[in-house]
C-alpha cells in the first residue's frame, strides 16, 4: 500500500486501510481464508485494489482489507465509517464464467439466505419383525422432503440439505426421528419468500438479498458492456456494505478448474486477473 502511495491505517475492528486524499470511494476485499483454502478468494480483490490505486496516482480513494470475512464478515460489519461507493473484485468461486467462456462478469445481486431445520417424527421399530406395512419411518419421510427441497429451487434459487441427523441412528432400528437442515437462497426478497413458502419450512436465520446499485454498478456496466451478468450465490463483504446502504458493485474474475473454491484447486489465469485489474482501474477512475 505504501509503495502505491497510500497512507496505511487500521481501525478498532482490525480492518486495514490504505488511503489517498479524501477517500470517498473504496475498493478491497479480505485476506483471511478457510482451512485448506485457495490463493485467490479475497486476496485477489485486495491485490487488484492496490494495483489499481497505484495506476491512478492522483485519485483520492482507499483500498481496504476487511478482517475475518470467513468468520461471518466480522470486519465489514464492525465498520465505524462507510464510503460513498464500494467496488469489490473477487474470483467467481463457481463455474458459470468458465462455462460461458467469459473472463469477467458483472454481479447484479448477492443472494439472500435462509437456514432452518425440519424435524420428522416416526416410530422406532425392530428392523426385522416390523412388517413394511404400517411402519412410521421418519427417514423415508425425510428422504421425500430432501427431493422436494431440490425440486423447489428453480431459476436463480438454490436449496440444499447438507445435514441429516437420524435417531436412534442404528442399522437395525426403524428411524424414529430425523432432523434435516435446509439452506435456501434467492436473489430477491420476493423470490426468497416464495422459495421458503414452497419448501414449507420455518427459517431460524435469514439475511436479506442485496442488489448492486448506483454509480458503482453503472461504472462497472459501462466498463464491461459485453460481460455476462451474474448473481452471487456466496456472501461477500460487498453484501454487508450494500445492506448498509452503500452503493456497491462487484466484478467477478473467472474461476478455472470447474469453479473450485475453498480448495487448493482454486485458480484464475494471469490473463483473466490482468483483465480484472484493468476493469477495476477503469471503474475506479470513473468513480473518483
Ligand atoms: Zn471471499
Amino acid at each position: 500500500m505504501r509503495e502505491a502511495g497510500l497512507e496505511v491505517s487500521r481501525d478498532d475492528a482490525g480492518n486495514l486501510f490504505g488511503r489517498r486524499g479524501e477517500a470517498r470511494v473504496w475498493s478491497g476485499s479480505h485476506l483471511d481464508s478457510v482451512p485448506n483454502g485457495g490463493r485467490f478468494d479475497g486476496v485477489l480483490g485486495v491485490v487488484a485494489a492496490i494495483e489499481a490505486a497505484e495506476r491512478l496516482p492522483e485519485a483520492p480513494l482507499a483500498t481496504v482489507v476487511f478482517r475475518a470475512e470467513e468468520n461471518g464478515m466480522i470486519g465489514s460489519q464492525a465498520l465505524r465509517e462507510r464510503p460513498e461507493a464500494f467496488v469489490e473484485l473477487h474470483c467467481e468461486q463457481g463455474p458459470v464464467l468458465e462455462r460461458l467462456g467469459a473472463a469477467l462478469g458483472v454481479v447484479s445481486a448477492i443472494v439472500g439466505q435462509t437456514r432452518g431445520t425440519v424435524v420428522f417424527d416416526g416410530r422406532a421399530d425392530h428392523a426385522g419383525t416390523a412388517p413394511m406395512e404400517g411402519r412410521e419411518d421418519a427417514l423415508v419421510a425425510a428422504a421425500r422432503f430432501v427431493l422436494h427441497v431440490r425440486a423447489c429451487a428453480v431459476g436463480e434459487a438454490r436449496a440444499t440439505v447438507g445435514q441429516v441427523e437420524v435417531e436412534p441412528g442404528t442399522v437395525n432400528v426403524v428411524p424414529a426421528r430425523v432432523a434435516v437442515s435446509v439452506d435456501a437462497r434467492a436473489p430477491t426478497a420476493a423470490e426468497l419468500d416464495a422459495l421458503v413458502e414452497s419448501i414449507g419450512f420455518q427459517p431460524s436465520w435469514r439475511i436479506e438479498p442485496a442488489a448492486m446499485s448506483g454509480a458503482p454498478l453503472a461504472a462497472v456496466e459501462a466498463s464491461l458492456p459485453e460481460a455476462p451478468r451474474l448473481v452471487s450465490g456466496a456472501g461477500h463483504d460487498a453484501h454487508v456494505l450494500a445492506a448498509a446502504g452503500v452503493p456497491t458493485a462487484m466484478i467477478f474474475v473467472r474461476s478455472l478448474n470447474g469453479g473450485a473454491s475453498h480448495s487448493p484447486r482454486e485458480l484464475s489465469s494471469p490473463e483473466d486477473v490482468a483483465a480484472g485489474v484493468d476493469a477495476l482501474t477503469t471503474v475506479l477512475s470513473r468513480l473518483v
